[in-house]
């Protein structure tokens, strides 16, 4: 569980990149920076771990010594309503980044559980449920024991992942925790977020479902976001005027509840954006008189 509001960008920044850091040189770049969360991508993979286990245990090293929380983005290639081979492949998919999440000491993998496709809602829950369960008895048998896995809300509305169905998982599957991303949700109700209450709104109805624990830590992504009438089109910098949701809003939230967030920018500019997270967080917080470290 996280210690304190955490931050961090989603993948490795183009600055990074720019200074061809190694994945071993993240973790420290990223507490230079005052940041102290990653969430390593691993969207394109297949049915084996595309990265070699002595680079992702060095990869959990770094981040244990500089302090850095990881998460990992599991693979695109998942759905989990589709047909059976479909299934049974996003299961194998899925179980490889729960290996490498075992082997970076990653906390949470983050998927997108699937599409809609013809089903009906129901249906699609039904089968989404089925094939976690599936997957969290293999990665028992395996001994994956210490990562959870995390169903992220989902912004478009084609795709399985409203708030409803999401915490309907987590209440049914052990070894799960809800990942909340909040332009997701921003998008697939057409500017949802418009009030801190409405971020109340959402932390309340998890800590209902779930409880306390859950809601005080709960991982999730924010990012400022553009959408239409199917929902998500793309992601913002937060120096982009008129889009939403606005992050002074859930930071007066995080504080009203003392919540321990781990948050990932998904934006543009990752790391920039968290920065900027993290410091009207530190803001609201000192406001407040909250003595509540946060990096
Ligand atoms: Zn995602």
């Amino acid at each position: 569980m996280a210690d304190r509001p955490r931050f961090g960008p989603a993948g490795v920044p183009l600055s990074f990149r720019a200074m061809k850091a190694t994945l071993a040189d993240v973790p420290g770049l990223l507490e230079e920076e005052g940041l102290d969360a990653f969430e390593y991508q691993a969207v394109r993979w297949g049915a084996k771990p595309q990265i070699r286990k002595e680079k992702a245990e060095q990869l959990g090293l770094k981040a244990e010594e500089h302090d850095v929380w990881l998460s990992l983005h599991g693979s695109y290639f998942i759905n989990f309503c589709g047909k059976r081979e479909t299934i049974e492949a996003s299961k194998n998919r899925l179980i490889a980044c729960a290996t490498a999440a075992e082997w970076m000491k990653a906390h949470v993998v983050v998927f997108h559980p699937g599409f809609y496709g013809k089903r009906q809602p129901e249906e699609a829950f039904k089968d989404c449920l089925e094939a976690i369960e599936g997957v969290v008895e293999t990665m028992k048998t395996l001994g994956i024991s210490n990562v959870k896995l995390g169903p992220e809300t989902m912004g478009k509305l084609s795709q399985f992942g409203s708030l409803d169905e999401i915490l309907g998982l987590c209440e049914q599957v052990e070894q799960t925790q809800p990942v909340i991303d909040w332009a997701h949700l921003h998008a697939r109700y057409r500017g949802y977020f418009k009030k801190a209450e409405d971020f109340r709104k959402v932390v309340e109805d998890i800590e209902r479902r779930l409880g306390t624990d859950a809601v005080e830590n709960m991982h999730c992504h924010f990012t400022k976001v553009e959408f239409t009438d199917k929902g998500e089109r793309r992601h913002h910098t937060m120096d982009k005027l008129g889009y939403g949701p606005d992050f002074t809003m859930f930071a007066k939230v995080i504080a009203e509840f003392k919540l321990r967030p781990v948050i990932i920018s998904e934006s543009p500019v990752p790391d920039v954006d968290a920065i900027k997270m993290r410091e009207i967080l530190q803001k609201r917080l000192e406001s407040q008189k909250l003595f509540f470290r946060v990096c």
